[in-house]
């Protein structure tokens, strides 16, 4: 696209009250506006790198035969009092309605839904196993949110659902899923800083497993063993003071931000919802069931955390970058720049390559100063000093406009 188009504009200054690295870079360079503490728009910048990120989860979630549904944001009291969490969960939002005065709650997450409806898609063994899996907002009254969109009050979550006839079945799951998140993680250039964490399982299992990226900004504590590359939660370190998978009693205590959590849910909510499936044998066990969790805004911010240079600006892993290319053309007043320029805009587009198109009539100073701001990785300047060599500039370096083909 044309970035004179753009309805999102670059900001040299920021509010005092955004705290957070990730914010302050996106909202200067026009990916995100903050609506209020916690709550935040994305701008169509920054849709484009959070549509890239589900992109890249959705293809790898694909690979492990989870169907892609949407579940409602807006949920009934009853179905929160089955599992008594109506009371207990304090992130929950919740209000009363107007006009019928009916208690509801925001989905802060979707156990309470997803277990009830699964009852009309699971009767026998045959219907199983099955996973499912939503993208959407969630809703959770965090008492803090200072930490721009790695911690909002209403961030965009995938949450993925599995429901099994045994527990080895689930087990069986639960490592491809494992897999299919270290993919995910790999794709977006974090695959090598992000470590399966052990924490607490609550009363249903033993473990849960986290995934848990290194940053010195994370708000979680983790024991790292180096051999193996896993990670123990600090929650859990008084029971699990050595590596769990080599024994390594010598663990490092590192900050991490948590991009990930899986568990196994086991009969926890089958049961709450009397989710039940008739086995070979004619009886009527309860479903097992595991649930798997990714935070797609908060991967954005910790992609940020992450790769900022200079603590002012990103640089976008290709993966997730808004467009490919930034094709920046200088001195369009001369016709035969933005003749070129033009063409290989075309060229590209016509290639399916995404471009944003700087074709506007600014000094050379203020369109660096933008293109640094949004960091697509891969920039194109063609100007009368290139074009003199019939060549552009790639990355900085000189390439004849023939060899781009
Ligand atoms: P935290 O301990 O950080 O509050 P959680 O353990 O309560 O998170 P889960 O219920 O495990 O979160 O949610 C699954 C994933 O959703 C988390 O691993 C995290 O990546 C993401 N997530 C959770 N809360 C938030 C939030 N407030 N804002 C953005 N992402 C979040
Ligand atoms: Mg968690």
């Amino acid at each position: 696209m044309y970035q004179a188009d753009l309805i999102s504009k670059t900001r040299k200054h920021i509010s005092q009250s955004e705290e957070s690295l990730n914010a302050q870079i996106l909202i200067k360079a026009g990916f995100i506006e903050q609506v209020m503490a916690g709550v935040y728009a994305y701008l169509p910048l920054g849709y484009k790198v959070l549509k890239n990120i589900e992109t890249i989860v959705r293809e790898e979630l694909s690979t492990i035969s989870a169907q892609e549904l949407l579940l409602p944001a807006l949920h009934p009291k009853s179905m929160w009092e089955k599992t008594d969490r109506w009371e207990t969960l304090d992130v929950l939002y919740r209000f009363t309605s107007h006009y019928t005065k009916t208690e509801l709650a925001l989905g802060s997450t979707h156990e309470e839904i997803i277990t009830p409806l699964a009852q009309t898609f699971i009767q026998s063994y045959q219907d199983l196993p099955l996973a499912v899996y939503q993208i959407q907002t969630k809703f959770r009254d965090e008492k803090r949110a200072k930490s721009g969109i790695l911690r909002g009050r209403e961030f965009i979550m995938k949450d993925l659902y599995s429901f099994h006839s045994n527990s080895e079945d689930l087990d069986t799951y639960y490592d491809t899923v494992i897999q299919a998140y270290t993919r995910i993680y790999q794709r977006l250039g974090i695959g090598d800083i992000t470590l399966k964490t052990y924490a607490s399982g609550g009363s249903f299992s033993k473990y849960s497993h986290e995934f848990q990226t290194l940053s010195d900004i994370g708000e979680d504590t983790i024991f790292v063993c180096e051999s193996c590359n896993i990670a123990v939660n600090q929650e859990i370190i008084e029971e699990q003071s050595i590596c769990p998978e080599c024994g390594n009693p010598h663990l490092i205590e590192k900050k991490s931000i948590e991009v990930g959590n899986i568990f196994k849910l086991q009969t926890k909510y089958s049961e709450a919802f009397d989710l039940r499936f008739t086995n070979e044998q004619g009886e009527n066990p309860l479903v097992i069931m595991g649930c798997y969790g990714i935070g797609i805004s908060r991967l954005m911010g910790t992609l940020v955390e992450i790769f900022a240079h200079d603590n002012s600006h990103m640089i976008w892993p290709k993966a997730v970058s808004p467009f490919n290319i930034h094709l920046i053309a200088l001195n369009t007043d001369n016709s035969d720049v933005s003749q070129q320029a033009e063409k290989l805009y075309q060229k590209f587009k016509s290639q399916n390559i995404s471009v944003l198109f700087d074709n506007r009539n600014e000094r050379p100073g203020v369109k660096f100063a933008e293109a640094d701001l949004i960091g697509i990785p891969q920039r194109i300047i063609i100007s009368t000093k290139s074009l003199a060599q019939n060549a552009v500039e790639i990355n900085g370096v000189i390439t004849p406009l023939d060899s781009i083909k």
